[in-house]
């Protein structure tokens, strides 16, 4: 089970503008965490992440753009 998926540097944020979030860093302490769409292999995320270390504090599925859905069911 070595297939842990990590946060990748290829961010896609084309649309929505980053925003912030009131809080710490679990990683670092700092606050600037900043909530925005991630694109992983996995599909879109909505993400907080740490704009210091970019430690992603929260992920979850984001399903708002519907083409991308379409693209992973026809790769299968
Ligand atoms: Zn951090």
């Amino acid at each position: 089970m070595s297939n842990f998926s990590f946060p990748r540097p290829t961010e896609a944020a084309p649309v929505q503008a980053r925003e912030p979030v009131a809080g710490t860093c679990d990683q670092c302490g700092a606050e600037a965490l900043k909530r925005y769409p991630v694109l992983s292999e996995g599909g879109w995320f909505m993400a907080v992440k740490c704009q210091e270390c970019l430690h992603s504090q929260t992920r979850e599925k984001w399903t708002r753009l519907g083409y991308v859905t379409l693209l992973t069911d026809s790769i299968g």
